[in-house]
């Protein structure tokens, strides 16, 4: 493990720059190291005086909190807001293709499998790894639903993109901050209520439409918001019960037939969000730009019109191309980074690799060093 901290020291001293946490002097911030052992309670009074301590003490896992405080290292603090946080992650939104390399492996006698077991066939121990995987197919499912979410922030909040911060996790995830002052300020069941916005729960055709004898006046297509997204999926599903009267929209539809248009417009539009962590004002966060303990991959921020495009092993690949040898303890999938394309690989097998792929591999679970 040892060439693995010093690759990521190396990208702490050499890329300390690109570490940042806005308004530092009023967070929490919690570290991990490469042992487990976890640190909490901790601030720091400058920007400099963070990047040379994940010099110096080279965590596996760096994380503030999303809370700002009077005193955050003190236990007898009190918050004076928090930012709003959106966290996606692909291995919550069930994504075969994502979870295809995911390996189940018995911690008893080895055997391993890509289908998921919970008692092994082969010695009945119920003592059960699973050890997931990075693919593009995590990125881009995740991204999907970080789009939704910036339609809603930008579009139906009309928060200002300057007071957003889009982050990848550097595993399998995003992150989106909001900053701006008016959601700092909201509580716990403020941003329950913005949860249910985003999911879009609690949405009542009937409240949008004007019943006539001749059928439901619906708003336009074009609108902002839910009101715009259920005409379009009005449109999109029954185009012939729609017509132009004078100038506005008449649909000829049933009840049972705007259930089915509701149902579909938040399978289409409800962003896939981790409901619990946007209203956990105490959360901590990953630090942007820094690595990922489970990959070795940079948490690193996206421009707004670049994360479209983004592929974490060409973007976000931190450690260098040092190389160095690992054994791999279980399969390996076929990945690229850059541009090189590395295995599949089989237990027992002894590479060199370079330290940027070594990692993904030994944090990972899949191999060790040496
Ligand atoms: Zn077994």
């Amino acid at each position: 493990m040892i060439s693995i901290i010093r690759a990521f020291q190396r990208y702490y001293v050499e890329r300390s720059k690109a570490i940042f946490a806005p308004q530092v002097e009023r967070r929490e911030f919690m570290f991990m190291d490469f042992d487990d052992n976890v640190r909490r309670y901790i601030s720091f009074e400058s920007l400099e005086e963070l990047r040379a301590y994940l010099m110096r003490m080279v965590p596996k896992h760096a994380y503030y909190s999303v809370g700002l405080y009077d005193n955050p290292s003190s236990r007898s603090r009190s918050m004076e807001g928090a930012e709003l946080l959106f966290d996606i992650d692909s291995t919550d939104l069930g994504c075969d293709l994502c979870d295809r390399d995911d390996l189940y492996a018995c911690r008893s006698c080895g055997h391993e499998s890509m289908r998921e077991f919970s008692i092994c066939p082969r010695c009945g121990s119920s003592k059960i790894l699973r050890l997931d995987w990075l693919n593009e197919h995590c990125i881009e499912a995740a991204l999907r639903e970080v789009k939704k979410v910036l339609d809603i922030l930008l579009g139906d909040f009309s928060i200002d993109e300057r007071d957003l911060l889009v982050s990848y996790t550097g595993n399998r995830g995003f992150h989106i901050r909001v900053l701006a002052g008016g959601f700092i300020k909201l509580g716990k069941r403020e941003r329950m209520e913005i949860v249910d916005y985003v999911r879009g729960r609690y949405f009542s055709p009937e409240r949008i439409m004007k019943k006539t004898e001749e059928g439901y006046i619906i708003p336009d297509p074009s609108e902002a918001g839910w009101r715009g997204r259920f005409s379009r999926t009005l449109l999109s599903l029954f185009p012939d019960k729609v017509l132009k009267k004078e100038k506005e929209l008449l649909a000829k539809i049933s009840r049972k037939e705007l259930r089915d248009v509701v149902n579909e417009m938040v399978e289409r539009y409800s962003a896939g969000i981790d409901e619990a962590v946007t209203f956990d004002i105490k959360r901590l966060t990953r630090i942007p730009n820094s690595l990922h303990g489970k990959t070795g991959l940079r948490a690193m921020t996206l421009p707004l019109a670049e994360f479209e495009d983004f592929n974490p092993f060409i973007n976000a690949v931190g450690l260098s191309e040092d190389p160095v040898t690992v054994r791999i303890e279980h399969r390996v999938p076929e990945f690229r980074i850059l541009d090189r394309n590395y295995g599949p690989f089989n237990p027992g097998e002894v590479v060199e690799l370079p330290v940027h792929a070594a990692a993904l591999i030994v944090l990972k679970g899949r191999g060790s060093i040496g």
